[in-house]
């Protein structure tokens, strides 16, 4: 049993059927509050800015849970469990009993304190309905204002501000998205974004939002509005575990078998915390489902999560941002170098370009790239591999091609380690593998490994390295010409 059909609670599905096609060992009912089956959420942010219809990010096509012998219940949410029962209790009055308890129950948007909250016009920007709330105020010319600026506020903003919408940030910390950059980078993010056309208010403490009028801080000062988007945070749905005494923290509590604090129930995606995980992004998440359809099946009754290396990018268009690691390393909390960090930086606000990198010894810890998109591939190679990084520190801050350093513009020197699809780990070697088991060009290399069905934002990459692969592998060959180049077995 399953509570939660979005993202996770899809993929683990999923991962249960690659194990289980016939359903012998294993029966699945997913139970989702939301009315519609599993979407991708992180393209929100892409049908946001025009890029997408909300039609496109559907995770599976029509009628695949039936297929797929999964008891698939949308609209119908989870609101209580009786572990000494083992039955769950549902929306539609219905109880469900399990044997084992998934819960994927993801995370919710968090409303900050404010007056006036409870407008039609104030709208978070979590689901899909959220998303088609906001694009029906989102006319050319309105205002709006965005409260937050972390990272999914930085793209609800840059999204509308391309529709034409007039927009401003306000953001109470001294720097936008201080939870993953240093001031420097802060700094050059509002610049940019600023060239973009929208307006950025850093230190603005709102209180109330008055519907004819806007965003009041708490200074007095107005920021003039016609509809308010809330990205001030989210928070796990750990409730449900909470209210029959499983352990919570910030999230449901899970060990490296994803097991909580009752060996039948377990937790995987952002309502879960595992030590050392990062939260809220998918890569974890979609990891943890492979290791419980594991267990779960008995395909690998030895597996375990060890925990994922975070890795975080803007996707916005026009704004190139991508950071690594603990941003404390790097002095996001106004100390440079925590831990003894060796920290490199170089500032270029007028070009709207930033480096900051932090290193242990030659390992890279952590790191912030703003419009430096070689730079922040290669930064984000060395930190995945652990690969040394040479003594030459402006060639590697600057991302440049030196011997021995992984080469990130050209796919035939890529290191076969190299993660090229953050969001499904799919490393360079899992493409060219299933390149040569017949998967020849992108989509085909895209059912076989996931590669760019996440964020998508590995398009580009996995382009390059399918055209590399068609002249020196090319697919009427495989069988007889083993793959010249080193790096890629
Ligand atoms: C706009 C946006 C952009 C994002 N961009 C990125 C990105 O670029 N990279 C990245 O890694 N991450 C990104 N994220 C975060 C990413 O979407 C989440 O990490 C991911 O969706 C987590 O998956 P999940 O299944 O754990 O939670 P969710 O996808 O939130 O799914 C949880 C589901 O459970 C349902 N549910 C809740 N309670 C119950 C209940 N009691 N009973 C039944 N069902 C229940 C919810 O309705 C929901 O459908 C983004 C998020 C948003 C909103």
């Amino acid at each position: 049993m399953v509570a939660g059909h979005g993202m996770v609670g899809a993929r683990f599905a999923e991962e249960v059927r690659r194990r289980d096609p016939d359903g012998r060992r294993v029966r699945l009912t997913v139970l989702g509050a939301e009315p519609r089956p599993a979407y991708n959420r992180v393209l929100l942010s892409t049908v946001l800015g025009g890029g997408l219809t909300a039609q496109a990010t559907a995770l599976h096509p029509p009628g695949w849970a039936a297929r797929h012998r999964v008891d698939l219940r949308t609209g119908v949410a989870v609101t209580a469990i009786d572990r000494a029962a083992r039955v769950v209790r549902c929306s539609d009055g219905t109880t469900e009993r399990y044997d084992e308890l998934v819960l994927a129950t993801g995370s919710r948007a968090w409303l900050p304190p404010l007056e006036g909250l409870a407008d039609e016009r104030v709208v978070t920007f979590r689901d899909l309905d959220d998303c088609e709330r906001i694009l029906a105020l989102a006319r050319p010319g309105a205002r709006f204002a965005v409260l937050g600026g972390g990272l999914l506020g930085c793209e609800a903003a840059r999204g509308l501000a391309g529709r034409g919408v007039r927009v401003t940030v306000v953001h109470p910390a001294s720097h936008l998205m201080e939870r993953q950059l240093d001031a420097g980078a802060g700094e050059v993010l509002a610049a940019t974004l600023a060239r973009l056309g929208i307006d950025v208010r850093l230190g603005f403490s709102a209180v109330a939002w008055e519907p004819d009028f806007g965003l009041r801080g708490a200074d007095g000062e107005l920021v003039a509005a016609d509809a308010l988007v809330v990205s001030a945070g989210v928070r796990a749905e750990a409730g449900l575990a909470a209210d029959t005494g499983i352990a919570v923290d910030r999230g449901v509590l899970v060990d490296d078998r994803l097991a909580t604090s009752d060996d039948r129930v377990h937790a995987i995606g952002d309502c879960a915390q595992h030590p050392g995980t990062p939260a809220g992004l998918v890569q974890p998440g979609w990891e943890q489902a492979a290791v419980l359809a594991d267990l779960l099946t008995g395909t690998d009754p030895a597996a375990r999560y060890g925990g994922t290396r975070a890795v975080t990018r803007l996707k916005a268009r026009d704004v190139d941002l991508a950071t690594v690691g603990d941003p404390a390393v790097f002095g996001v909390d106004g100390v440079d170098g925590a831990d003894g960090a060796e920290v490199l930086r170089f500032a270029d606000p007028h070009g709207g370009r930033y480096a900051t990198l932090a290193l242990h010894g030659d390992r890279v810890v952590g790191g912030a790239m703003i419009g430096l998109p070689e730079a922040a591939a290669s930064m984000i190679q060395y930190y995945d591999t652990g690969q040394p990084a040479p003594s030459d520190r402006l060639g590697l801050l600057f991302g440049r091609a030196l011997p021995g350093a992984p080469e990130t513009a050209d796919p035939g020197r890529l290191p076969a380690a190299a993660v090229v699809c953050r969001c499904n780990s799919v490393t360079k070697g899992a493409l060219v593998a299933a390149w040569r088991d017949g998967h020849t060009d992108v989509p085909a290399l895209a059912r076989a490994t996931r590669a760019t069905t996440g964020c998508g934002s590995c398009g580009d990459a996995v382009r390059g390295i399918c055209t590399w692969l068609a002249e020196s592998d090319p697919p009427t060959q495989t069988a007889l010409t083993p793959v010249p180049e080193e790096g890629a077995a």
